[in-house]
């Protein structure tokens, strides 16, 4: 959270795979590559920069791991062809130029990491991106999206949830129908919120209380704290805050603990700046306290209202805490 990053949401260098961090050139996904030392996940994608490779490749030998490039991406965020193309609704948020690793160009690389070199192999072949030729978009086969999940270690349920109803087209906050289908308290274990930096899972859950998330991050947790116990200790600490989700990477995180409708906070930031700008971070530094009605939020400073969010059609947010009982 920006205004008390010592607190939350600033860097964090691991005390054990601190190679592979320093090759990253960031904690984010760290908590993946233990996944994949507790055999808890076959593989993961990742992306590091063309200067960054070689020192990357040695940091993950170093803990007995493989890589497999798949290509650069370059002048990421570069889109307006692409995105007037025809079937470009079926896009992701990634989009650049793409190239071989080895043809010259600047930006970052696409990678598999995994302990095994067939697990490699398999994971190639359904992990690339949607491509663009001659303004025509060419996407995978659905099949390939189930594959994908596989090799990544996702739990069944949530790769079948993810298949039906990450669809960006038909909603616009696509994290409301895990939220939706929540029905017992969020459990920690399952956020997915801060997957970008400090968490135990990198899907989507099918709920906010999924048990077969749950059992997973509960081992990677265990895991992790054998190595690094102060990475765990930061990891909790971020996921139990409570949040304000109006999409995928338009996310806001507030500490306290609710009591009934209000939430008394001390810091409250937006999550991630990657896609989207945070508008209503001043806004929430302003405040201390939400009150929290199924139709609209109120966010008071002291005893005055400074702002009332309605929800709407167009903003369909949800409140959802996983701080401690
Ligand atoms: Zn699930």
């Amino acid at each position: 959270m920006p205004n008390d990053s010592d607190i939350y949401f600033g860097d964090y260098s691991p005390t054990y795979l601190n190679e592979i961090y320093r090759a990253r050139g960031s904690h984010g996904q760290i908590f993946l590559y233990y996944a994949l030392l507790a055999d808890l996940k076959p593989a993961l994608d990742d992306w590091i920069y063309v200067d960054k490779l070689d020192e990357f490749i040695s940091a993950c030998e170093k803990y007995s791991l493989v890589v497999e490039t798949e290509s650069v991406f370059y002048d990421e965020g570069w889109s307006y062809d692409v995105r007037s193309a025809i079937g470009s609704e079926m896009l992701t948020t990634t989009i650049a130029q793409g190239a071989p690793v080895d043809a010259g160009y600047y930006g970052r690389v696409h990678l598999y990491v995994s302990k095994s070199g067939e697990t490699l192999d398999r994971i190639k072949r359904t992990g690339w991106y949607p491509v663009c030729v001659n303004n025509r978009i060419v996407t995978k086969p659905i099949i390939d999206y189930y594959w994908f999940g596989e090799h990544l270690g996702y739990p069944k349920c949530c790769i079948d949830f993810f298949a039906k109803f990450n669809n960006h087209n038909a909603y616009r906050n696509t994290l409301m129908k895990p939220f939706e289908n929540t029905k017992t308290k969020p459990n920690y274990l399952c956020n997915s919120l801060v997957k970008d930096s400090f968490c135990y899972l990198y899907h989507i859950p099918c709920s906010f209380d999924c048990t077969a998330t749950a059992e997973l991050s509960a081992k990677l947790r265990a895991f992790i704290q054998q190595y690094d116990p102060t990475y765990v200790e930061i990891i909790d600490r971020h996921l139990k805050l409570n949040f304000l989700v109006f999409r995928e990477r338009d996310i806001y995180a507030f500490d306290g603990r609710p009591e009934g409708n209000i939430l008394k906070y001390n810091n409250g930031g937006f999550v991630d700046k990657y896609l989207y700008p945070g508008i209503l971070e001043d806004i929430f530094r302003q405040g201390d306290t939400l009150e929290i009605l199924d139709d609209r939020i109120f966010v008071h400073a002291g005893d005055r209202m400074i702002k009332m969010i309605l929800k709407t059609e167009t903003e369909p947010w949800f409140f959802i805490s996983f701080a401690d009982d």
